[in-house]
């Protein structure tokens, strides 16, 4: 039985549902909350429902954006016959922070599993499949980095997209990142220099 009075006890609740915060942390994150002024309070609660108001997910690279194309799908410096496929959009902010990639993203929302009942029309497989279409045409697409979790999923899910991509763009270059990712881990995790070495080792598949 909670001591706390039920307005507090909800709020640690909802924070305790965080991913990495256990029951303690939510409470001092709450008491936090309590002593924080009333302006900075209604901030962070602002801040929760804009994200959830305004962020959608980007026509063409399905990243997270405020506008109908995310700011990396606008930029005229990239090339944008360079596509990374990577799994989640938080996926995006590592290869960004090694600051060695210029190309575009794919965000799959995922990675196939078919025991969870995750298969190809559950992803955005279709939508990069329909990127690389047209592989003579304007801004043709030269290559596919296939940058997906170094997990079991990862792996299946790069495996099935290289296998597609041969039989559909026969002279697209497909690759995937070195091994030297900590196995089972997401890149999310990943460091720069780790994984700037694994896209500098990049290899045909
Ligand atoms: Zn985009």
């Amino acid at each position: 039985m909670s001591s706390y009075a039920p307005p507090v006890q909800r709020l640690v609740t909802e924070l305790s549902k965080l991913p990495g915060i256990g029951s303690r942390t939510a409470q001092r994150l709450a008491f936090h909350i309590l002593r924080a002024s009333g302006e900075d309070a209604a901030a962070l609660a602002e801040a929760i429902t804009e994200v959830k108001e305004r962020i959608g997910l980007c026509e063409v690279c399905f990243n997270l954006t405020d506008e109908t194309r995310c700011l990396l799908c606008q930029d005229p410096r990239r090339d944008h016959g360079l596509i990374c496929v990577v799994e989640e959009p938080s996926d995006v902010i590592p290869m960004e922070r090694m600051h060695e990639y210029g190309g575009v993203y794919h965000v799959l929302g995922g990675a196939l599993s078919p025991i969870d009942g995750i298969d190809p029309e559950d992803l955005n497989i279709a939508e990069l499949f329909a990127r690389i279409a047209f592989p003579d045409g304007e801004g043709a697409v030269h290559e596919v980095v296939l940058a997906t979790n170094p997990t079991t999923t990862g792996e299946t899910t790069a495996l099935h997209i290289a296998e597609e991509l041969r039989l559909r763009a026969p002279g697209l270059t497909v690759t995937r990142l070195a091994s030297g990712l900590p196995v089972g881990s997401d890149l999310e995790y990943a460091d720069e220099v780790t994984l700037g070495k694994a896209f500098a080792g990049r290899r045909a598949v």
